[in-house]
């Protein structure tokens, strides 16, 4: 069966100020590295944009009419140090969270296998009611909602493997019963939060913090016994990935030191625990990763994976 790899123009129209990390040029590398013909067979769409209303998923109706209002028609408007709209921002993360849910829509129906969509901004850091860390809407959060209200599935794992902690995925599910928030995550590192102690209303929230310098070797046997044990006890019926590729040892904004195929790897065990709980159903999804080599290669070792359903 065929990966879905959703990429579009309208992501690189959310534009931030020079020597941003965040920035388009990202999503060329990704295009660039998915442009070889070991890629062939992926079935490419085009984003699909969905109505504001969407973001009520995951935030409160006053929140979302702020972040509608207030792109710029110019220029930047900055919503905190780091984090600010441009005229294209709103229409980068309708297109992110419309290709989210259309993803989930097209895993959950059977007509492909998994789905990798390469959007921009990333989202995991938008809390409930506050912008952070680049992020307006949290689009793996409003994707886990999605699926479970437009599919009747109930119980839905999110794996977090970006280099910081997914604090807004954690505050907006915090009260969550049957949707599972595993973030593996630098620490120290911004945004602060991700203790292990941290666990949520019903216990399902699950952080494993990793010390600066962790490399794959200590990566793979802390996800042996930490991360895939509890993935797969929860018995998940679909599994969505807040795939940020920061852990790796280029990235300028973490100290960890991951290789592109120990995304690869991670990929793969998450496969095999999909293949056995829910007939191989991922979505993953793009959060941050910032040096375009260490970001490229990584995205490729991981679709490739993706590609072997
Ligand atoms: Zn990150």
């Amino acid at each position: 069966m065929t990966t879905l790899l959703i990429t579009d123009p309208v992501f690189q129209g959310h534009a931030m100020p020079a020597g941003h990390p965040e920035r388009p040029e990202r999503m060329r590398a990704i295009e660039r590295a998915l442009a070889g013909s070991e890629f062939d067979s992926l079935r490419r769409e085009a984003a699909i944009a969905a109505p504001l209303e969407t973001a009520l998923l995951a935030h409160p109706d006053e929140y979302v009419r702020i972040i509608a209002a207030s792109a710029p028609t110019e220029g930047f408007r900055f919503l905190d140090g780091d984090t600010s709209m441009s005229p294209g921002t709103l229409h980068a993360v309708l297109a992110a969270m419309g290709s989210a849910c259309h993803a989930v829509d097209e895993v959950a129906k059977g007509s492909v296998a998994n789905a990798f969509i390469a959007s921009r901004p990333p989202g995991h850091h938008a809390e409930k009611a506050t912008p952070m860390g680049f992020c307006f809407f949290n689009t793996i959060a409003i994707a886990a909602r999605h699926a479970q209200k437009a599919h009747g599935l109930k119980r839905i794992a999110i794996l977090d493997w970006d280099v910081h902690h997914g604090n807004g995925t954690q505050d907006i599910l915090w009260d969550e019963k049957d949707i599972l928030f595993i973030s593996s995550h630098e620490m120290p590192l911004y945004p602060g939060s991700g203790a292990e102690n941290e666990t949520g209303r019903y216990g399902m929230i699950h952080n494993v913090p990793l010390v600066s310098g962790t490399d794959g070797a200590m990566f793979r046997s802390i996800y042996e016994a930490k991360v895939f044990p509890r993935l797969e006890a929860h018995k998940p019926e679909m599994i969505l990935i807040s795939a940020g590729f920061d852990a790796h040892r280029r990235d300028p904004l973490a100290n960890l030191k991951l290789e592109a195929e120990d995304f690869g790897w991670a990929t793969r065990r998450v496969m095999e625990i999909a293949d056995r709980v829910c007939g191989g159903k991922i979505v993953s999804l793009l959060e941050g990763g910032y040096d375009l080599e260490g970001l490229s290669s990584s995205v490729a070792a991981h679709v490739g994976e993706l590609m072997k359903a």
